[in-house]
């Protein structure tokens, strides 16, 4: 949906983050006294209230044009929905990729929504900025792909019960007030012979729903899902795109990209401080593909494998960059 028919109004290249931000100590702590009971689950919350605002403080000081809450009450992204819905059950640790390990969750029932999972997050984050909040939620497929499944006859199946819960949530968001609703989809690149299954999820999902839908999807085998990713209902596509060096204009030059892009451009899996330089370069590549009005800009996925001070860099050097060049574009 329009920006503008939902009341909202952007900046040239609006400035955003894909989502989540690193934790700081603080929270780490915290955990692990919860852990081990030597304190109440009510004062963990409020560690992660304060890291919360801290984050927002910061999106606001630095000049961010659509905030996120930046995820410091969420471990795994399909563990957090799968361990508050009812229908599945925590499973044994598997790998994920590196060394990082999570539980698998199991669908052993039927799914369902009894009560909104991220909406008083929302209204804290968005109470604490005048600016946007963008609604943050695992897309449908995403968590069928994730999780083991004892209870439905199929993927098809699972995945289109649990698009009818993430709807729920949708609803819940959009009734609290959110206008910007991402739903991430990172799964999508990696079984490139289900993109209908995707597309029929996040339909039945997004479907007649007055919101502007965003869905990040981490790099893959993108020459095997574009176009037809396009047909994913949503208004805005939030890409890996610096990572590889932007090869995806590759795709963009033989079928122009034609919705809107939030372009990531910066690396979230170095250490290393981009420079303003190759920031700009970034840019006016993707600028050369997609029009301006449709270009969005952030780092390629959530930050939370970085440290907090390389966050910070990293965003500091995506927003001084788009000032400068907004001035260039106007
Ligand atoms: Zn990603």
């Amino acid at each position: 949906m329009n920006l503008e028919s939902l009341g909202i109004k952007l900046p040239l290249f609006p400035v955003s983050s894909v989502g989540s931000f690193p934790k700081p100590l603080s929270i780490k702590k915290a955990r692990a006294q919860f852990c081990s009971g030597e304190i109440s689950e009510n004062e963990l919350f409020e560690v992660e209230k304060e890291a919360t605002r801290k984050w927002i403080e910061f999106q606001n000081d630095i000049g961010i044009d659509v905030v996120v809450d930046g995820e410091m009450y969420r471990g795994d992204m399909v563990a957090y929905f799968a361990e508050r819905l009812p229908g599945f059950e925590v499973g044994g640790f598997v790998r994920s990729y590196g060394n990082r390990y999570y539980r698998k969750p199991i669908v052993t029932g039927k799914v369902s929504w009894e009560k909104p999972l991220t909406v008083s997050w929302w209204e804290y984050a968005q109470s604490l900025t005048k600016k946007p909040v963008k609604g943050m939620l695992t897309g449908p497929y995403t968590i069928m792909d994730w999780s083991f499944n004892e209870y439905y006859n199929s993927r098809r199946d699972t995945a289109l019960a649990l698009a009818q819960v993430v709807r729920r949530e949708v609803e819940a968001l959009i009734a609290a007030g959110a206008r910007i609703i991402q739903i991430d989809e990172p799964a999508c690149s990696v079984r490139t012979d289900e993109l209908s299954l995707v597309v029929e999820a996040m339909d039945a999902v997004t479907r007649d729903l007055s919101a502007y839908f965003l869905t990040h999807i981490c790099y893959g085998d993108f020459e095997k899902i574009y176009p037809g990713m396009l047909d994913i209902p949503v208004d805005n596509f939030d890409l890996e795109m610096s990572n590889s060096d932007n090869s995806l204009l590759t795709c963009f030059k033989k079928q122009p990209f034609t919705k809107d892009l939030s372009a990531g451009v910066v690396d979230v899996h170095t250490h290393r401080i981009e420079s303003h330089e190759e920031v700009v370069k970034r840019i006016r590549e993707i600028a050369e593909f997609v029009p301006l009005k449709q270009l969005w800009i952030d780092p390629d996925c959530g930050l939370k494998t970085r440290s907090v001070k390389e966050a910070k860099q990293k965003l500091r050097t995506i927003v001084d960059t788009v000032k400068e060049l907004r001035k260039e574009f106007h």
